[in-house]
């Protein structure tokens, strides 16, 4: 079957081809920087992430629009509270992003790039919107008048047809309940950064930076617009209507929506101080690919509930994919086929293949993964696993981490030095002796992920890089 995903414009599971020729033009919010992500914000990205890769295993090139929110309500406050500027205050949290982003894998969007880059772009399409008669003034701000929108609500399925005609709302981000004409254009203030622009001094509100960025670099029209699900309403609903008055046509074909983590049964968040980031999971002794496997290993349209618990699962899932890609490089094999492992392995890749086509079914693409290597280890253990089965195994293994991306241990890019080796090695004879196993069988996939492979003869262990 095809690949197909869940949209929320249309509320079905649609096949999904782009466009235009081979290329997917796609567009996802991204973090505003006024603090530390939190693995709430990185599940969604890290859903964007597979996303991406699942679009690219299917044949599609991307051409991937992310944005940096670097002004905006909350930015302001907080810089203004550090007495920092602007620029120098989202510099630091930036920053602090792509470097989680790296630590978690996340491929680079094609553009990147920061709101504060596009104000006369933003200036000039809110003029207009006004020539078009979508907006008013109040006060030195400028704002987009729904009603002159029929079709506002139709991303979040809601009817706000009976909304009071002028009722206006200022803050960026607003409850259902409380629709109304939202502020494009924000009068400057006092203290407050703004711009001068052909529509005079201000900053933009938040949800007219992505439709301008959006459109400037993908055309009037994407293939996939995607964000948390939090966004739909008012953010998405807001870019809808701002870009449909703008140009008359369908902003985005499909609207993805990623489910939110959740935290002691409420959803992680900034605002309700009950977040935890990457660093203080890496603080704590886990793994970067720890945590991108447990952020991928349920479906982005299911709730994530995160524990310790699903942490150390997460951890041990890892290692053992690992395991089993160390016996298959390292074992010696008996000369032959197991034809009907052959088959399971073949079987895998297809329901692998299938479940990711089925709205990025992530749980049940694991589940034909460890199913296999369960029954890999067990032919391998009953001497049943032979040297013509090694292939097909690599060759699922590599699939699988096009997508999932955990196998290859984040090491020194530097490589590890001799003397390194030895002692580690030296620290794993002396586990053995008095059988800690577990840690002898560390250090030897820490070695084999630092393409150091060992060897144990009556001599000793010898060991060679690879
Ligand atoms: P923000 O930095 O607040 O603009 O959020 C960045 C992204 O994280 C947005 O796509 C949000 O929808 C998403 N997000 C926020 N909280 C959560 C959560 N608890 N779980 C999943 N995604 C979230
Ligand atoms: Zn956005």
């Amino acid at each position: 079957m095809a690949l197909r995903f869940y949209n929320t414009l249309t509320q079905r599971i649609e096949e999904f081809t782009p466009a235009h020729d081979n290329v997917v033009r796609m567009y996802t919010c991204g973090p505003t920087v006024w603090n530390f992500a939190h693995i709430g914000n990185l599940r969604t990205f890290t859903f964007v992430d597979i996303l991406r890769r699942w679009l690219h295993a299917r044949g599609y090139q991307l051409d991937h629009v992310m944005n940096i929110t670097d002004v905006d309500d909350r930015i302001i406050q907080q810089a203004l509270a550090a007495g920092k500027s602007l620029d120098e205050f989202t510099e630091v949290y930036t920053a602090a992003f792509l470097e989680d982003s790296a630590a978690l894998r996340l491929e680079r969007p094609e553009h990147l790039v920061r709101a504060t880059r596009h104000i006369q772009e933003m200036a000039a399409a809110i003029q207009k919107l006004s020539e078009k008669s979508y907006t008013y003034q109040s006060e030195g701000s400028i704002y987009f008048r729904i009603a002159k929108f029929p079709e506002y609500g139709k991303l979040s399925h809601a009817d706000f047809s009976g909304i009071r005609a002028g009722a206006r709302v200022d803050t960026d981000r607003y409850e259902k309940d409380n629709a109304r004409d939202f502020a494009l254009w924000k009068a400057p203030k006092e203290g407050e950064p703004s711009w001068d622009t052909v529509i005079g001094r201000g900053r933009p509100g938040w949800h007219i930076e992505c439709s301008v960025m959006a459109m400037k670099y993908l055309g009037e029209t994407l293939d996939i617009h995607a964000g948390g699900v939090d966004l739909t309403f008012p953010h998405h609903e807001n870019e809808i209507a701002q870009s449909e008055a703008l140009t008359g046509k369908p902003f985005s074909r499909f609207w993805l929506h990623c489910e939110h983590l959740i935290l002691s049964g409420e959803v992680m968040s900034k605002s309700l101080g009950n977040f935890l980031t990457l660093r203080d999971l890496l603080g704590q002794g886990f793994h970067p690919e720890a945590v991108r496997f447990m952020l991928a290993s349920v479906p982005y349209r299911k709730k994530l509930n995160f524990t310790m618990d699903s942490m150390r699962s997460a951890e041990q899932a890892v290692e053992r994919l690992r395991n089993f890609k160390l016996r298959l490089d390292t074992e010696k094999f008996s000369e032959g086929v197991n034809e009907s492992l052959l088959e399971s392995t073949r079987q895998a890749l297809s329901r692998f293949d299938e479940a990711l086509d089925d709205d990025l079914n992530t749980a049940e693409a694991l589940a034909a993964a460890f199913e296999l290597v369960r029954e890999a280890n067990s032919a391998m253990d009953a001497g049943e696993f032979h040297a013509a089965n090694t292939q097909p195994a690599n060759e699922f293994l590599a699939r699988f981490d096009t997508v999932f991306d955990v196998l290859r241990p984040t090491g020194k890019e530097t490589g590890i030095g001799d003397a390194e080796i030895e002692a580690l090695i030296a620290e794993r004879n002396q586990a053995r002796q008095s059988k800690n196993f577990a840690r002898s069988d560390e250090i030897r996939g820490q070695l084999h992920g630092l393409g150091v492979i060992l060897e144990d003869t009556k001599e000793g262990t010898r060991w060679k890089r690879r």
